[in-house]
């Protein structure tokens, strides 16, 4: 027997129409949840990205604004708007799509998005509340990978997660929210010396490279919870993600379970920041 697919689609269905509720309620006392979506240039990627967020909030009750700025917009421009959005009672989160053109400085941009609008949970107000356990809005990726170990119904409290991969915006949130959560931690990087040393002692795998193949079957232990957040292609231009998936799934066992790409990490990026969109709007003054 294979370990069982953790289904991201689903999940995001039942938490969205929750987040859908709260929206509605927002909106009865007349603050409906309000989304900026900031886009400077013409990256294709970025645009279907953006168009995905808009879409997902306009279906689950939430107001939002879609900026496209062209790729020349001066970054003083751009800081600008996002003063303005600040002061904006109908916009709750604010959300610059990256990457930015090179003249514009992404960390001069995001320290200037009122932290309680910050609902990327990419800036340095926002790091030092979730390294602090202070609540606060944290980072979409890493947040839904937290409930979708939390949908399998086995806990994370003492257990051991060894999480791949140290980015600002997955590996290192990943860590710390699951040390918030009383796992007990270990990341890894591209510097570890002995990866599958690390992986075969885990309860749960947070995979965050960017890199097909990275865990294969002989790297993880039966029973254990993997989750997968890389996207890559195939040779013959499929997605797939960071795990080897079909032989690591078999090696997990029937006590084992696995996020698939696509359907497991990516859907649930986008509702929680839907999540954190409703939970500035409750929060605003
Ligand atoms: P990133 O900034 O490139 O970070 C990759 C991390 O992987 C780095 O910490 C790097 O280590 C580590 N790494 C590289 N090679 C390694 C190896 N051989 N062994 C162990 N660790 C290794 O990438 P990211 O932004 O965190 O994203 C990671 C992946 O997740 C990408 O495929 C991205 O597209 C995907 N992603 C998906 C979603 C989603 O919604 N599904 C959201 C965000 C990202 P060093 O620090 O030592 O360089």
């Amino acid at each position: 027997m294979t370990a069982r697919i953790i289904d991201g689609v689903a999940l995001s269905r039942a938490l969205r129409a929750e987040i859908g509720e709260r929206a509605g309620a927002l909106a009865e006392r007349g603050r409906r949840p309000g989304l900026a979506v900031l886009l400077v240039g013409d990256d294709p990627a970025s645009a279907v990205y953006v168009r995905n967020k808009v879409r997902a909030c306009a279906e689950h009750g939430l107001h939002s604004v879609l900026e496209t700025h062209p790729a020349t917009l001066a970054e003083s421009a751009l800081l600008d708007r996002v003063a303005a959005l600040n002061a904006d009672p109908a916009i709750h989160g604010i959300l610059v799509q990256m990457p930015l053109p090179r003249h514009i400085d992404p960390a001069k941009v995001i320290a200037a998005i009122d932290p309680r609008k910050d609902v990327d949970g990419f800036s340095v107000a926002s790091a030092g509340e979730l390294m602090t356990g202070l609540p606060g809005l944290r980072p979409c990726t890493p947040w839904g990978c937290i409930k979708l170990i939390e949908s399998t119904g086995v806990p994370i409290r003492g257990r051991h997660a060894v999480v791949i991969g140290r980015s600002n915006t997955v590996g290192k949130p990943m860590a710390l929210l699951l040390l918030q959560a009383h796992a007990t931690v270990t990341v890894c990087h591209s510097a570890t010396a002995d990866l599958a040393h690390h992986t075969r002692q885990a309860d749960i795998v947070v995979v965050a490279v960017g890199r097909r193949h990275t865990v294969r079957a002989d790297m993880v232990r039966p029973g254990a919870t993997v989750i997968d957040v890389g996207i890559n292609r195939d040779e013959s231009g499929r997605l797939c993600g960071d795990v080897d998936f079909e032989p690591v799934r078999a090696a997990l066992g029937p006590d084992g379970a696995i996020t698939p790409v696509p359907g497991g990490v990516g859907p649930m990026t986008i509702t929680m920041l839907l999540a954190n969109t409703v939970q500035a709007a409750e929060a605003a003054p």
